[in-house]
């Protein structure tokens, strides 16, 4: 078996609540206990309503804050516990691509200085004429002219200036690009063309991608496998098909109720979910889920229910499927 480009094992991010008398008033459970693993050439989606922990995960692979606990592994060594010395020179390795392309890009440097510190910082050129070659065949290869290389950030669109965001991703060779909401800010035309410039970047270069995202109809279009998050932990976890034709949690459900179906002849009852999010502070008992979900029933006040094996690679953690098929609805088809 092959070395995951990315594993992460329980990872957690609380934040303290400050206030108490020589201790926290309490914590916020951002993260708590996610674990998952992505291939080369392999995109998983964290998928989740805004507040989920989505994007806490992925500053938390990144370590732009410290752990409160669990291991991140790049290509099979811990990163998790390095000093930021030692970290740096593997930092290459994992890159991001923001959602605010504007406010990510320095506006006082110019596309060219932009791409080409990456490449200074890890020392990846070693000189002039190589950088702007460099350069010019980053710049090709997000689908710019080599010459735009000489223009300032807000000479661009938004979605060229998507692309200068990958082009500088790409410009540290990294083996993980990290897409938080990459692609939310964006038309839906433009959506699509960054998309498929993901697409074609990964099938080329083996690129890992790690794509967060609340937009389960882009997920849908490019994902191989999904994760779905609340309050802080994966509640289903599975390859793409399963998890949109057959979701077996709740959540999931609701969520993909909200997806338009592009066939108008093809009907999917929406799921209006009660209430809102709780509080990643005082969440409920049991299952965290249980204050929303539309089949909750005693077990589950009082039961964290655990990831269980469902499926091929499928996993989820609800205790339905622990009654008889006939007695659970989660096993009804999706679409009418
Ligand atoms: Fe709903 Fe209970 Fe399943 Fe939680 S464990 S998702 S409350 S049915």
């Amino acid at each position: 078996m092959s070395i995951p480009v990315l594993e992460v094992n329980d990872l957690k991010k609380h934040f303290a609540l400050p206030g108490g008398f020589l201790s926290p008033r309490g914590y916020v459970y951002a993260v708590d206990g996610v674990s998952f693993s992505i291939e080369k050439g392999e995109t998983l989606s964290l998928v989740g309503e805004s507040g989920c922990g989505k994007s806490s995960v992925g500053k938390a692979i990144l370590r732009l804050y410290p752990l409160s606990g669990g291991q991140v592994s790049l290509s099979g060594q811990r990163v998790d516990d390095l000093s930021p010395g030692k970290l740096r020179p593997l930092r290459r390795q994992m890159q991001v691509v923001f959602q605010d392309p504007f406010s990510s890009l320095n506006p006082r440097m110019r596309v060219r200085d932009i791409l080409a510190e990456p490449m200074t910082n890890f020392g990846l050129a070693s000189n002039r004429a190589e950088i702007d070659r460099r350069v010019g065949d980053l710049m090709e290869k997000v689908g710019l002219p080599r010459e735009a290389a000489s223009r300032w950030p807000h000479e661009f669109s938004g979605g060229q200036r998507q692309r200068i965001g990958i082009a500088r991703a790409l410009a540290a060779e990294p083996s993980l690009i990290i897409c938080d909401e990459a692609v939310s800010a964006l038309d839906v035309s433009v959506k699509a063309q960054i998309v498929n410039l993901l697409q074609d970047l990964q099938k080329e270069l083996g690129l890992a991608l790690l794509f967060i995202s609340h937009d389960l109809a882009i997920v849908e279009h490019m994902t191989h496998r999904v994760a779905v998050m609340y309050l802080g932990r994966i509640v289903e976890k599975g390859p793409r098909d399963a998890i949109f034709s057959r979701p077996l949690h709740p959540y999931t459900r609701a969520l993909l109720s909200a997806v338009p179906v592009p066939d108008p002849e093809t009907k999917r009852e929406r799921i209006l979910l009660k209430g809102d999010v709780p509080s990643p502070i005082n969440r409920p008992r049991g299952c965290h889920f249980h204050t929303r979900c539309p089949y909750a029933f005693d077990r589950c006040r009082s039961e964290e229910p655990l990831l269980t094996s469902r499926g091929v690679q499928h996993v989820a953690a609800c205790h339905l499927h622990d009654l008889p098929e006939a007695e659970n609805p989660m096993l009804k088809p999706v679409a009418g």
